[in-house]
């Protein structure tokens, strides 16, 4: 399959440093919010996210969790296993927080609805919002991100690659075409 760089190491940071400012431009104060990263890369954003808010803000980073959605999939037979948890996902109190879902890829939104369902569980969020690195389109529910690094069009066949360290040991986005 051939593959196309669309983004680097330091654009993937941009990305992500701007998404932060948005979420406090939004959100005003750290101490309400609550980040859910979907794992697997999802987690590892919204672990990098939370560091970016600390830091811009000077205040306690917010607390950040991960969020396993395969249980609550409604198409578990077209999943590909992603790896085993990378961190212990404790149970948070989300209760009356903001929350923001973190995914890498936005896709036809079936992951987000069920992460709603897996947030669900764990208590009565005032708010949710939805970050995602790459929203590629073709969404089959209604379903729309609140803060986006890149709207990357794809046609169905493409994949889009997002590389980070944390999992793959460099940061950046591929277009594999089929
Ligand atoms: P959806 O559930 O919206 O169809 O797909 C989103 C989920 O599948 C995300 O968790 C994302 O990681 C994965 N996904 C869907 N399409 C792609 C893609 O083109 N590239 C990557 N890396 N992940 C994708
Ligand atoms: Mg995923």
């Amino acid at each position: 399959a051939q593959q196309i760089q669309l983004m680097d190491g330091l654009q993937v940071n941009r990305s992500l440093t701007r998404i932060a400012h948005e979420i406090l431009e939004r959100n005003r104060t750290l101490s309400q919010l609550v980040l859910a990263g979907i794992l697997t890369r999802g987690w590892v954003l919204a672990d990098r996210l939370a560091d970016k808010l600390a830091e811009i803000e000077k205040e306690q980073r917010p607390h950040a969790f991960a969020l396993d959605v395969r249980p609550f999939r409604d198409d578990l037979e077209h999943l590909s296993f992603q790896q085993a948890t990378l961190h212990s996902t404790p149970e948070t109190v989300i209760q009356d927080k903001k929350v923001v879902l973190v995914d890498d890829v936005l896709f036809t939104g079936r992951t987000v609805r069920a992460a709603l369902d897996a947030l669900m569980t764990k208590g009565r969020a005032q708010q949710v919002q939805l970050a995602v690195l790459v929203d590629r389109g073709h969404r089959e529910l209604p379903i729309r991100p609140d803060f986006v690094g890149k709207n990357l069009p794809t046609s169905l066949d493409e994949r889009i690659s997002v590389k980070l360290q944390e999992v793959d040991g460099e940061d950046g986005i591929w277009l594999a075409k089929p």
